[in-house]
């Protein structure tokens, strides 16, 4: 399977992460020049693609496609993790068998550097 994105996990874990409010992003942020977390500047080769947001206006809705700075992702998945797998019954009974649990993991592993 090719995938241009920054990370080989999927698009159900990226989901997961949390991003500021729209409100609170630059322009650049927005249209995914500089990092949704921090504001960094980044471009291709630093960037981590977050997949496709809808996000919802009082006119209708927009999709935005943010992209973060490796340490923030790293950040923002292990935040994911810590809130997923407490309530998540996979990762209570076998943490290697969850899906979710696991490209998360992988979201901070590749983007530890
Ligand atoms: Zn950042
Ligand atoms: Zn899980």
């Amino acid at each position: 399977m090719a995938t241009t994105q920054g990370t080989s996990a999927p698009t159900a874990a990226l989901a997961l992460l949390v991003f500021p409010g729209l409100a609170d992003l630059s322009e650049q942020q927005v249209r995914g020049t500089a990092c949704v977390w921090s504001g960094t500047p980044i471009s291709t080769a630093t960037a981590v693609d977050l997949g496709e947001r809808k996000i919802r206006l009082l006119d209708g809705a927009i999709s935005m496609f943010p992209r973060g700075c490796h340490g923030c992702t790293a950040e923002a998945a292990r935040t994911a993790l810590l809130a997923h797998a407490p309530v998540c019954e996979q990762c209570v009974d076998d943490a290697d068998r969850c899906d979710t649990g696991r490209a998360l993991r992988q979201i901070v592993r590749e983007c530890r550097r």
